[in-house]
């Protein structure tokens, strides 16, 4: 987050402009992470569900690494089968 003083008053928001497909900014500012988020969202990008910490990730902040879950259907008549999910960056890293 950057604030400039006008006057008296002081006003604050995000450091830099982001670009659709850029990595989530390092920072807890609320500005900063609403600007990312609101760019990508405007440049199409849509989010998925990391299956491992339910949170919701654009692409960039996703892994390759897939995590498995077997799913069987609700009437328990049809057979067992597997999903392939992909994991967030954090969760494949461990964080
Ligand atoms: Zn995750």
């Amino acid at each position: 987050m950057s604030c400039k003083k006008i006057g008296n008053a002081i006003i604050c928001g995000p450091s830099k402009e982001y670009k659709v497909g850029d990595p989530r900014p390092e920072t807890d500012s609320y500005f900063d992470i609403n600007e990312w988020a609101e760019t990508q969202i405007r440049g199409g990008l849509k989010e998925t569900q990391c299956p491992s910490c339910n949170r919701w990730k654009f692409p960039q902040e996703m892994s390759k690494i897939i995590k498995k879950e077997f799913a069987v259907s609700k009437t328990m008549k049809s057979p067992i089968y597997r999903i392939k999910l992909n994991i967030c960056k954090k969760c494949a890293n461990g964080e």
